[in-house]
C-alpha cells in the first residue's frame, strides 16, 4: 500500500506527548504510525497504524522503518519522542542506569535517524523531530543522566541538521517544560541509594512530581509538533509551550550567578 499523504512515524505513541501528536498529526492530514513496545504485529487504533518498536533494539528500529516504507511508501516526518527520565543524586546510579538511559534518550535517537535517512535523502525531503526538554539547556540536580542525554540530543540535532539541510532533509528541536503525563512514574529509579542523599533526593522527587502534575497539557506540546513537522520555514527550536520558552528566555538573558542561584532556590538546595 502506498498513499499521496505525508506519514508521520512517531515513537512512544501510546501515551504522553507521544500519543498527543500523532492525535495531533492525523488531525493534521498526515498518516500517522506510532509505536509502543507493547504493540503486537500491526493493528489500527483510534484512526492510527500501531507497530512494535523498541528504541534500544537495532533490529526492532531497522524492522520498523521497513515496515513503514513497504505499508507507506513513504516516511515525510519521524517523531523522537520515546523517551524515559532518571532520579537520585549521580552518585546513587550506577554507569549501567545511565547508559540504559542513554540507549532509549540518545542512542534511541541516532539509532532512528540512520533507519530513516537513506529513505529521507533519496527522496530529497524529510523532517526529523526530536523531543528534547527545557533540560537539555539547563541543569537538572537529582536528574543529572536524564539531563544529560536531553542536553547530548541539542546538540546532536544542530549539528546533524548542518549535515543534512542541502539533501533537503530537516533535524528539528522540541522542547517541552514539565508536562502532564506518566514521565515521572516511568523514570529509571537509582540503584545505589545513599542516605547522605536521602532528604534531598525526596524533595527532588517531590518537586518533579508537581512540575509533571502540574505541567502543561500534552496536547499543547503536540502544537508545538505539528507546527516543527509542517511549518514552510521550519525553526530549529520549538519552545514547546509559554512556559518553557519563559525558561528558555530567562537562561539566556540572566547573569550565570544569578541563573545558578534560581536553580538551587527552585530545587531548595542550601545556598
Ligand atoms: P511517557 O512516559 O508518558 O511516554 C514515554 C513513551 O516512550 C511511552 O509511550 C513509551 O512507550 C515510550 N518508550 C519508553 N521506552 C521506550 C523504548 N525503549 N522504545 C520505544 N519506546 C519507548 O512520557 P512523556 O510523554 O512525558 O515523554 C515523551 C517525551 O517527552 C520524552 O522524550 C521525554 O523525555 C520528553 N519530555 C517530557 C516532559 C514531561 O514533563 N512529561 C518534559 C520534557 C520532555 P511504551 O512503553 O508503550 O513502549
Amino acid at each position: 500500500m502506498t498513499t499521496t499523504r505525508p506519514v508521520a512515524l512517531v515513537t512512544g505513541a501510546s501515551s504522553g506527548i507521544g500519543k498527543a501528536a500523532a492525535l495531533a498529526l492525523a488531525a493534521g492530514g498526515f498518516d500517522v504510525v506510532g509505536t509502543s513496545r507493547r504493540a503486537s504485529g500491526v493493528a489500527r487504533r483510534d484512526g492510527l497504524t500501531f507497530l512494535a518498536l523498541d528504541v534500544a533494539d537495532d533490529d526492532s528500529v531497522t524492522t520498523a522503518v521497513k515496515e513503514v516504507i513497504a505499508r507507506f511508501g513513504r516516511i515525510d516526518v519521524l517523531v523522537n519522542n520515546a523517551g524515559i527520565g532518571s532520579s537520585g543524586a549521580d552518585e546513587e546510579n550506577s554507569v549501567a542506569r545511565a547508559q540504559r538511559v542513554f540507549d532509549i534518550n540518545v542512542f534511541g535517537v541516532m539509532r532512528m535517524t540512520k533507519a530513516v535517512l537513506p529513505h529521507m535523502r533519496g527522496r530529497g525531503n524529510g523532517r526529523i523531530i526530536n523531543i528534547s526538554s527545557i533540560l537539555g539547556f539547563i541543569p537538572a540536580p537529582y536528574m543529572a543522566a536524564y539531563a544529560a542525554s536531553k542536553h547530548a540530543i541539542e546538540g546532536y540535532t544542530e549539528s546533524l541538521d548542518h549535515e543534512i539541510r542541502e539533501h533537503g532533509v530537516r533535524a528539528l528541536l522540541v522542547q517541552p517544560a514539565g508536562t502532564n503525563t506518566s514521565f515521572e512514574s516511568n523514570a529509571v529509579a537509582p540503584d545505589m541509594p545513599l542516605q547522605i542523599y536521602a532528604e534531598q533526593r525526596r524533595i527532588a522527587d517531590r518537586l518533579a512530581a508537581t512540575f509533571n502534575n502540574d505541567g502543561d497539557d500534552p496536547a499543547t506540546v503536540a502544537k508545538a509538533i505539528v507546527a516543527a513537522a509542517t511549518d514552510s520555514k521550519p525553526k530549529l527550536r520549538y519552545g514547546a509551550s509559554r512556559n518553557a520558552r519563559r525558561i528558555s528566555t530567562a537562561r539566556r538573558i540572566l547573569p550565570a550567578g544569578a541563573f545558578d542561584g534560581q536553580i538551587r532556590k527552585v530545587n531548595k538546595l542550601a545556598r
